[in-house]
């Protein structure tokens, strides 16, 4: 066997001892709660689609006339010739809806962090993280080279013991958190952050992933604490409430315009396709719409999380922490054989000893099925 297919093999086997192998399974999204999976139809608990808009027919109009009036993709980088004219659109509904000057708009979330990051900060500067941010944010530190120092989770007071003794060593930093928790559904403190890195000039940065239409008025995470919390980065992605794909950066004309002149993966990747843009557009309308549809998911997480007797959510996520890998994936299948798709989630996504089922709730998700999903959780948690 040729050495690159031993380790290959080798390590796939280690990960299958551990109850940590990942396989793909071809899931048929046919609307936006269910989904067909080895032919059989589940009501899916595990889609971030929460407004359920990558169904919607605006939503999916805006896209075919994007297609036939400007083609499948993007053709270049932006700087080159891919900045086809409905970004700018884009951007300025996105500025509008966080209340930035300015808007830029990557590829994906991903993207996103992994550009960021590095444009802003160098090999000199500090970066704090909450110690459960999302890969991405830990990816952008990285590429960094910065000191990177991990916080324990949504502890002010722990950051501020690190600022103390570590901000006067380094020239800029940087403070990076997700908005709401992406595997806890749990919010972070951003208006003490904001105001604990104004004390020690340090540049905070949300990760808006999973509050964006859903929390704050649809507005998000920043706008989720009664006041305004001051959050100069307002990161975040199209691809959870807004229903298609994309990520985007918030912030000052200034900010924004050295972002698109520094961040690498702004630079050098090709622009987002037409279709995409468009579909965000019209979806981003459609949250600033507000009411009923804006407000669903949380309501439904809630009932839920009453019903299943959980502490109350304060997001459309709900973790379900059952310990083992083992035991997530033999629950995960328990459910399954109810109807209900709620995927198991597994170290490395979450730290040892908690993996879970990460329950996502939608506007279109029936009560009467919430109901019972909270009567099978509660029975196989306390089994
Ligand atoms: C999903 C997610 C991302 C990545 O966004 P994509 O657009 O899917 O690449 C970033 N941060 C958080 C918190 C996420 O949940």
């Amino acid at each position: 066997m040729p050495s690159l297919d031993r380790f290959a093999a080798d390590k796939l086997a280690s990960l299958e001892a551990k109850q940590l192998r990942r396989r793909l399974v071809e899931t048929e999204r046919a609307d936006g709660i269910s989904v067909i999976r080895n032919g059989k139809r589940l009501l899916s608990f595990s889609c971030n689609d929460y407004l359920n808009l990558s169904q919607h027919p605006e939503v999916k109009d805006a896209a075919i006339a994007a297609i036939s009036r400007y083609g499948a993709g993007a053709g270049a980088s932006r700087l080159v010739t891919g900045n086809h004219p409905l970004y700018a659109e884009l951007e300025s509904r996105l500025a509008k809806l966080k209340g930035t000057e300015a808007a830029c708009v990557f590829g994906s979330g991903y993207l996103a962090n992994t550009g960021i990051i590095p444009a802003l900060i160098g090999k000199e500067d500090l970066v704090l993280l909450d110690e459960l941010s999302h890969a991405c944010l830990w990816s952008g530190a990285q590429l960094s080279r910065a000191k990177i120092l991990a916080f324990r989770h949504n502890d002010p007071a722990h950051a501020e013991a690190l600022l103390k003794e570590h901000r006067p060593l380094h020239g800029n930093a940087l403070i990076a958190t997700d908005g709401v928790f992406s595997m806890d559904g749990d919010l972070a403190p951003l208006p003490a952050l904001g105001e604990l890195a104004k004390r020690y000039d340090a540049w905070l940065m949300s990760d808006d992933a999973h509050g964006l239409g859903v929390i704050g008025g649809g507005r998000g995470s920043v706008f989720a604490h009664g006041k305004k919390a001051e959050v100069p980065l307002q990161m975040g992605t199209l691809s959870k409430a807004v229903g298609g794909y994309g990520g985007y950066l918030c912030a000052t004309i200034d900010t924004i315009e050295l972002v698109k002149n520094r961040a690498r993966s702004f630079v050098y990747s090709t622009g987002l396709p037409p279709a995409s843009a468009a579909a965000a557009i019209t979806a981003l309308d459609i949250i600033a719409r507000g009411g009923e549809l804006i407000e669903a998911p949380l309501r439904k997480a809630r009932a839920f999380t009453k019903a299943a007797g959980l502490p109350e959510a304060q997001s459309p996520i709900v973790p379900v922490v059952l310990g083992s890998a083992a035991r997530a994936l033999d629950t995960a299948k328990k459910l399954e054989r109810e109807g209900f798709l709620a995927v198991a989630i597994r170290p490395p996504t979450v730290p040892e000893g908690t993996a879970r089922l990460r329950l996502t709730f939608t506007a279109s998700h029936p009560d009467t099925e919430i109901v019972r999903l909270a009567g099978l959780v509660r029975e196989l948690v306390s089994a």
